[in-house]
């Protein structure tokens, strides 16, 4: 993986290189040679590892002040308007500071991003990627929580909130119990019960990642150091 010493790289043969390090590829030597020819390869064309290493990359980019800001300009919006081919969908939460395509240095085309506050697996969230994914091809659906989450924090807290506010409340209520009420550990637990949710409550995805052709991946934004940390979601 990754670690200290990609932060600084700056241009893309390099971290094409850590990509082909990081041993997550069957093949590192064809993609990199292929991503350095097209630097973002089609969706149909990248493996779910592929995919969720893309993400990976992209996010040390913006760690490390590096970004790219790819896919971002008028040409790219209109090579996308007819047809899109995201390669990832997002459940992420609605809070103003967790802008996905920011934090993973992407542009339009690139992400499906469902984002409603405390990232929960509400009904119509877990419709939206079911499409994305069956019906859009994306090939990792990931869970992005983060720290000083508001919607976790308040759920945890259980105090009268006003209008429909605690309707939010249901779907965290059983990771802030697995986490004791600690709100730190309460976070982790809902990006790993709404990711459980997604697979169990959707035939569809259930499917897709049996057969290998989605992965399920979770994660926290650290509104700190905007690095994204890994959460197994099993
Ligand atoms: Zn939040």
């Amino acid at each position: 993986m990754c670690q200290r010493s990609c932060v600084g790289m700056s241009n893309r043969r390099q971290w094409i290189a850590t990509i082909a390090a990081s041993g997550a590829m069957a093949a590192p030597t064809a993609w990199a040679a292929q991503a350095t020819r097209q630097p973002a390869l089609q969706p149909g064309e990248m493996s779910p590892q592929q995919a969720l290493d893309f993400l990976r990359v992209g996010n040390e980019r913006f760690v490390a002040g590096k970004t790219e800001a790819p896919n971002r300009d008028i040409d790219r919006l209109r090579k996308v308007a007819p047809r899109q081919t995201p390669f990832a969908a997002f459940l992420g939460c609605a809070d103003s500071r967790v802008p996905i395509e920011i934090v993973f240095d992407q542009g339009f085309g690139d992400l499906f991003v469902t984002r409603i506050a405390g990232n929960v697996a509400a009904t119509e969230n877990i419709a939206s990627l079911e499409f994305a994914t069956q019906v859009l091809g994306a090939k990792v659906l990931y869970v992005l929580g983060h720290t000083s989450c508001g919607a976790v924090t308040a759920a945890a807290k259980g105090e009268p909130v006003p209008g429909q506010i605690s309707a939010l409340f249901q779907h965290i209520r059983p990771a802030v119990r697995a986490a004791r009420g600690d709100v730190g550990a309460a976070i982790r637990e809902n990006v790993k019960l709404q990711a459980q949710t997604l697979m169990e409550a959707s035939t569809v995805i259930a499917s897709l990642v049996g057969d290998k052709k989605v992965i399920v991946a979770g994660g926290i934004f650290d509104l700190q150091t905007g690095r994204v940390e890994n959460v197994d979601v099993g």
